[in-house]
């Protein structure tokens, strides 16, 4: 391995002794990671004293900025109590409130929470409990399970299975299970002419035909609500989540929505399925759930689920666990966070916050090489065109590092630039995160252009 570009000590350990995620190590030889030592507010400090704005919240979990006053406080008030205990056969005050609050949230729609430590493990508990409530019903043939073209759900097996992104499932296809996949309905990909809502509709007809072929062995319909988030910031019309609920209830088929990214605000309402009316039959959170400072996942069910469950004979429990389930420390977190959400009224402030954003963005219209602009509340994203890409096949990995010298955190995907900021930044910030990504996306395509 060469380490002689490793600028310091941390860089060489972590290349010896870390095997980083969704990375190419070798690739690390010529660009090393950045050792990061401290934060503060939507900062990072690195072990050189660099600052970065962390322009998408530290892979979208870090909601009210980092080291903050009272999410810090909340931790170490639970930490002079009690660190961790067991969730079976023990409970304890917080995750009792967090579950509490969380039915709230969904007007007692949805409730039960069952939690995990991933995001992963949450859509796991949700197809498993799919299944075994279906099976319950003597339907034990519905155990297949329909996912978006584009979707994202996690990479442990069960959720890889329901994830369509090939880069991340051609090694592991002979260990997965078979899944069917719909349309998407993201609206960069309707032909010409057609709008956001007809394309919606379109790709519930497919839906339809899916169903209709396969519903008597399907358990359920997974998929992220308003933005496929790792599907490149695919965002698509709420109407065609209406559609899917009324699909999925005139087939009888379970409705996942998958919110470990979209919810806790992110979108505009707290959870996205609010945003077209709808409740699904089971809503999975990770993420932003304890503003990025602890692992926590969950996933919320409705009554008659959680009933079908309840019954005297044992193999009809859901018989699932993870060591940290129900963490007091993470669940201190969430709290903290959602009282955050109340006190600052933070849905209302982020409205203005979204706007601000745009407006911050404004130069992106006017460039004919970016295309796709859009944005779904505190998500704004868009495209380098098909041609400007061509030209710039590691534009992803080269604004990485341009945003590094341009004290950004950003993390392209593929020919989509994205921001996904922290909820606490002022109009100041916004502003300036918008000209220093103008500067640094300019800088990564004249590179290219005198290269
Ligand atoms: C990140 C993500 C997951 C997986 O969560 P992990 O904590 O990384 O396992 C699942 N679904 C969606 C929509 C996600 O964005």
């Amino acid at each position: 391995m060469n380490l002689n570009v490793a600028p310091n000590n941390w860089i060489s350990r972590t290349l010896n002794a870390v095997w980083h995620p969704c990375t190419q190590m070798k690739q690390h030889e010529l660009f090393p990671p950045v050792c990061i030592t401290r934060g503060q507010g939507p900062w990072l400090y690195s072990d050189q004293d660099q600052a970065y704005m962390d322009c998408i919240s530290s892979w979208w979990t870090n909601l009210f900025g980092h080291a903050n006053a009272r999410i810090n406080q909340a931790i170490v008030d639970q930490l002079n109590k009690i660190e961790h205990v067991m969730l079976a056969g023990l409970t304890h005050p917080n995750v009792v409130e967090l579950s509490e609050e969380l039915s709230l949230l969904t007007q007692g729609h949805l409730g039960h929470a069952f939690y995990a430590s991933d995001g992963a493990s949450a859509v796991e508990i949700a197809l498993k409990m799919s299944h075994h409530f279906w099976r319950i019903q003597g339907r034990s043939e519905k155990n297949e399970f329909i996912c978006l073209a584009n979707g994202y759900h996690g990479e442990t097996l069960g959720a890889l299975s329901v994830t369509d992104v090939p880069l991340f499932k051609q090694a592991y296809a002979p260990l997965i299970q078979g899944v069917h996949v719909a349309h998407t309905p993201d609206f960069r990909k309707a032909p010409e002419g057609i709008g956001a809502q007809k394309w919606a509709h379109m790709a519930s007809q497919n839906l339809e035909s899916l169903l209709e072929q396969n519903h008597s062995k399907v358990a359920a319909v997974i998929l992220e609500p308003l933005v496929q988030c790792a599907g490149q910031m695919g965002m698509y019309d709420p109407i065609y989540l209406q559609l899917v609920r009324k699909l999925c209830d005139r087939f009888e088929v379970h409705l996942i929505c998958d919110e470990i990214a979209v919810g806790c605000g992110r979108t505009g309402t707290f959870f996205a399925s609010e945003a077209a009316g709808i409740w699904p039959d089971f809503l999975t959170l990770s993420k932003g759930i304890s503003a990025g400072y602890l692992p926590l996942s969950l996933s919320l069910t409705t009554e008659k689920i959680y009933q079908a469950f309840y019954a005297d004979s044992m193999v009809e429990g859901f018989l699932h666990s993870h060591s940290y389930t129900g963490n007091p420390l993470a669940c201190a977190a969430a709290l903290a966070s959602l009282r955050i959400f109340k006190d600052d009224d933070v849905l209302k402030k982020n409205k203005q916050a979204s706007i601000n954003l745009k407006a911050a963005f404004s130069w992106v219209e006017n460039d004919e090489r970016l295309i796709h602009f859009r944005q779904q509340g505190m998500i704004l994203a868009f495209d380098l065109s098909a041609s400007t890409f061509a030209s710039n096949p590691q534009f992803a990995s080269q604004l990485f590092k341009q945003g590094l010298k341009h004290q950004l955190l950003l993390r392209p995907i593929g020919q989509t630039v994205y921001v996904m900021p922290p909820y606490i930044l002022d109009t100041d910030q916004i502003h300036w995160m918008g000209a220093r990504i103008k500067s640094a996306l300019y800088a990564t395509l004249d590179e290219n252009l005198h290269a």
